[in-house]
């Protein structure tokens, strides 16, 4: 089960947080992020680029955050499956995992 670390609902968690569930937390993370790119219209962009924006001071890890931040100051964000992939791409490559072949999606 997720459950925030600290007090009042401050994300302070790092990876390393026994009550963090970051496994978890990462894949239903991604779900949502791929749906979106896959669901939501491009006309909804700049929505999409406040919610990464606020990705990168919510999400619940504080080395996964920072990485967040790094990304999309590097990767204009766009609202689109392939950027997505991308970005996944790159944690995945940062983990030590196998790049997932994007021209499947
Ligand atoms: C934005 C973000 C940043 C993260 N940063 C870190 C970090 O810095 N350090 C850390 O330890 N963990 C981080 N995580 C968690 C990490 O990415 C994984 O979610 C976690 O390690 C579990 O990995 P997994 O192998 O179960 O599959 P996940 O990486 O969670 O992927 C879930 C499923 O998505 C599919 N998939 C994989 N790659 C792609 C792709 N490129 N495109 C489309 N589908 C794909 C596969 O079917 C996979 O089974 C981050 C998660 C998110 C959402």
């Amino acid at each position: 089960m997720f459950v925030f670390c600290a007090s009042a609902f401050e994300p302070t968690c790092d990876c390393a947080c026994e009550d963090l569930d970051r496994d978890r937390l990462g894949q239903s993370t991604w779900y949502l992020l791929h749906e979106i790119a896959k669901h939501v219209p491009t006309t909804k962009e700049s929505h999409f680029k406040n919610f990464m924006y606020s990705l990168s001071h919510l999400y619940p890890c504080e080395t996964c955050r920072k990485h967040i931040g790094d990304y999309i100051l590097e990767n204009n964000i766009e609202l689109n499956k392939q950027w997505l992939c991308d970005f996944h791409n790159d944690v995945n490559v940062r983990l030590g995992k196998a790049s997932f072949d994007c021209s499947t999606l």
